[in-house]
C-alpha cells in the first residue's frame, strides 16, 4: 500500500500540489483524473521519486519514501512518449531493463523472460522487429513489457495511450485491464480522459488545481458528483 499524507509541491512560487492525501491499496488500479495542469504528473513523479515533495510524506508500506532510493522503490513506468530505443529490437528493448538492473541474470534467463513478456503483452513473434516496424499501440505494449521486465511492485502509467487514436485506445484499455487482473499489480494511471478513467479504473481520484475534489469508484463519482466542477468535467465525456 502506498500512502500520500498531505503532500505539497511548489515550483518556485507556484504551488502545483496543495496537500494531497491519498491511499493506493495493494493490487488496485487507480486513475488520477483531471484537466491539464491539475498536478497529476507531478504526483506520479513524486511517487516514483523523480521529484521531491516539499511538504507532507509519501509512504511505501510503513516506510517513508524519502528513505528509499528510486531504484529500490520497485516502480515501473510507462509515459505517453516513452521512446523505445530505435536501434534495438523489440526483444532487446524489453531486455534492456533486466540488463541494467542490479539483479544479475544469465543470458538464457533473460531470453526466457523476454519470451514470457512478449506472450503476456500479446506480441509473440514480433521480438525481432524494430520499433519503427510496429504500430503505435504495439509500441506502448512493448513499453509496458519493458516496465514489467524488472518485476515492479507498482506500475506508474502517465497517459500511456495519449498519442493514439480512439479505437486503439479502447483496445489497449481492455488489454491493460486484462493484464492488470492477471498480474494483480498496484497501478496508478494518469489521464485527462474521463471516459478512459471511468472505464478502466477500480477507483478514480479527480483533481483540480492541485487538490483532490472527489474520489470513489466510477459508479460513485458518476452517480453523485460532489461539485459543479465534477459535473462539468465528467459531462465533457459525453
Ligand atoms: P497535463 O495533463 O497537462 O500533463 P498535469 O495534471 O499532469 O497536466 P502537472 O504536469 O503535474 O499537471 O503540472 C501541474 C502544474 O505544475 C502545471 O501548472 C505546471 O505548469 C506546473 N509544473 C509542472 N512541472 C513544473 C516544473 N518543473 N517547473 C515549474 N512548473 C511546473
Amino acid at each position: 500500500k502506498i500512502r500520500l499524507d498531505n503532500v505539497v509541491k511548489t515550483f518556485d512560487t507556484f504551488r502545483a500540489v496543495h496537500g494531497v492525501s491519498l491511499d493506493i491499496e495493494s493490487g488496485e488500479l487507480l486513475a488520477l483524473l483531471g484537466p491539464s495542469g491539475s498536478g497529476k504528473t507531478t504526483i506520479l513523479r513524486m511517487v516514483a521519486g523523480l521529484e521531491y515533495a516539499d511538504g507532507g510524506h509519501i509512504y511505501f508500506g510503513d516506510e517513508d519514501a524519502t528513505d528509499i532510493p528510486v531504484r529500490d522503490r520497485g516502480v515501473g513506468f510507462v509515459f505517453q512518449h516513452y521512446a523505445l530505443f530505435p536501434h534495438m529490437t523489440v526483444a532487446e528493448n524489453i531486455a534492456f531493463g533486466m540488463k541494467v538492473s542490479k539483479v544479475k541474470r544469465e543470458k538464457a534467463e533473460i531470453s526466457t523472460r523476454v519470451g514470457e513478456l512478449l506472450r503476456l503483452v500479446r506480441l509473440e513473434g514480433l521480438g525481432e522487429r524494430f520499433p519503427s516496424q510496429i504500430s503505435g499501440g504495439q509500441r506502448q505494449r512493448v513499453a509496458l513489457a519493458r516496465a514489467l521486465a524488472v518485476d515492479p511492485k507498482v506500475l506508474l502509467l502517465d497517459e500511456p495511450f495519449g498519442a493514439l487514436d480512439a479505437s486503439v485506445r479502447r483496445d489497449l484499455r481492455r488489454w491493460l485491464r486484462e493484464i492488470h487482473d492477471e498480474l494483480g499489480i498496484t497501478t496508478l494511471f494518469v489521464t485527462h480522459d474521463q471516459e478512459e478513467a471511468l472505464d478502466l479504473a477500480d477507483r478514480v481520484v479527480i483533481l483540480n488545481e492541485g487538490r483532490i475534489v472527489q474520489q470513489g469508484t466510477p459508479q460513485e463519482v458518476c452517480r453523485a458528483p460532489n461539485s459543479a466542477f465534477v459535473v462539468s468535467f465528467l459531462g465533457d465525456a459525453n
